[in-house]
């Protein structure tokens, strides 16, 4: 069995047995953490230098449309209406089974390059079972833990759809690359829910996925999409619970976040994405007062950047706006700030292996787990002088500061490398996947096409 030990490293653990070590050793063996200490005494390990690092578990992304990484940037002005327009009305039917690959692939490598171990691949553009097949293989390429969160085909997301799912070919994909739920990459379902299927559909959807044992992620709250209380009324159908991911937020009643709670439900936020787009301000504190404790995703690159700092900066920043402008209106001192550093970086990597449902495996530095784990540099002028850890790896690291990447053990990134892998090579065929999308829609890729915003059913629940 293989052995390695980081040695000296700054441990911020996200385990509250473990707590920070300034200074300490992580001992890895074959894929698990065997052992977290000060000066282990380990014989023959290969070494890794952990003396200016700190060490993190991997982030976790928990809902990222990964196929869309072809796109990236493209949407960089677009509102939500915008993006419904320009991705489902003209680019989804345009993918090919290739196309979702090298998206797929370029999605995850990028994520894992900037320090994200798991990723939620909310699939959701799978028109044909080839388009399916060659997602799974995309994702698995990278090497990384992911979750493949089955969700239909472009023509069945128009709503509110009453299309039904392809369950047989949920249940070919589910047979064909997913046979354990103990692999590197397991399976979920990312169900359209009510806000854009009817309920008739939903309840097929979430009853199917169920019995093939899938756990499931769905948007709910997202602006206008979400404001007549979607969760209430998935609720009165019986199917809320303690196995789904609700996305976003933004939007929901009281009722709804009163829902999440008392099913034992988990959220997923993307608060860059959502800041941007018009979905509403981070639901941190709504979720929070009712016991949930979110999880942070990234959701689209066609708007926002690849990594988890960005994303745990906005959620800080604008959670905290919310709070300070209130305050501002009352003429009053916020004191203490309604949330910490320390707070978001557990949403960033424990809640998010919770929220997928891989809380025993990852998310943590914690003896018996995965050793997914990332080193940041700090000798870095961004990251000197190391003062306080959880500040400086939430408000002043970048991904450029990732130096080592580990996923269950193996290095996937060395010193600020990609392990076996040919960006420049891959570029190529990036760049011929994205000439041909574009060439197809008639449109540019440079920024200037705004399309026309899509503006039905953001009545649908009722
Ligand atoms: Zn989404």
């Amino acid at each position: 069995m293989s052995r390695k030990l980081i040695r000296n490293a700054h441990i911020v653990s996200i385990d509250p047995q473990v707590g920070v070590i300034p200074r300490g050793d992580i001992l890895i063996e074959g894929s698990k953490i065997a052992a977290i200490g000060v000066d282990l005494a380990v014989g023959d390990a290969e070494i890794i230098e952990g003396a200016g690092r700190i060490a993190i578990p991997g982030f976790v992304d928990t809902h990222r449309h990964t196929w869309q990484a072809l796109l990236r940037a493209t949407g960089a002005d677009w509102t939500l209406a915008q993006y419904f327009a320009g991705v489902r009305g003209v680019m989804g039917d345009l993918y090919t089974p290739d196309d979702m690959k090298i998206g797929n692939h370029l999605g995850a490598i990028a994520a894992l390059d900037a320090g994200i171990t798991t990723l939620y691949d909310w699939s959701h553009n799978n028109n044909t079972p080839d388009h399916a097949s060659a997602a799974v293989e995309g994702l698995m390429a990278a090497g990384m833990r992911a979750v493949f969160g089955y969700g239909n085909s472009n023509a069945e997301w128009v709503p509110v759809s009453d299309k039904p799912t392809n369950f047989a070919d949920v249940e070919r994909v589910r047979r064909a690359y997913f046979s354990s739920d103990d692999q590197l990459v397991t399976m979920g379902f990312a169900a359209r829910g009510n806000q854009f299927a009817t309920l008739p559909v939903t309840r097929d959807d979430f009853t199917r996925a169920r019995d093939l044992g899938l756990r499931i992620s769905v948007h709910m709250g997202d602006g206008l999409w979400g404001m007549n209380k979607p969760i209430v009324q998935l609720h009165g159908a019986g199917l809320t619970g303690p196995d789904v991911t609700y996305v976003h937020c933004n939007s929901l009643q009281a009722e709804d976040f009163r829902l999440i709670g008392a099913t034992g439900g988990t959220a997923s936020i993307a608060p860059e994405l959502e800041l941007h787009m018009g979905h509403g301000f981070p639901p941190t504190l709504a979720l929070l007062a009712v016991g949930v404790r979110p999880s942070i995703s990234i959701d689209v690159v066609t708007t926002v950047p690849d990594d988890m700092f960005s994303a745990m900066r906005a959620l800080l920043a604008g959670t905290r706006a919310v709070v300070n402008h209130q305050a501002l209106q009352d003429r009053v001192i916020v004191d203490p700030l309604p949330l910490m550093a320390t707070d978001v970086l557990e949403f960033a990597t424990l809640q998010g292996a919770i929220a997928c449902g891989l809380g025993h495996k990852t998310g943590s530095l914690t003896v018996g787990k995965e050793a997914d784990i990332v080193l940041l540099n700090t000798n870095a002028l961004n990251l000197m002088p190391m003062n306080n850890a959880y500040g400086i790896v939430v408000e002043a690291a970048h991904a450029g500061n990732v130096e080592t990447v580990i996923v269950a053990g193996k290095v996937r990134k060395r010193d600020f490398k990609l392990v076996d892998f040919d960006t420049l090579g891959f570029r190529a065929k990036v760049e011929a996947a994205r000439d041909g999308l574009f060439a197809k829609a008639g449109v540019p890729a440079d920024g200037s096409w705004l399309p026309r915003p899509f503006e039905a059913a953001t009545d649908s629940e009722f």
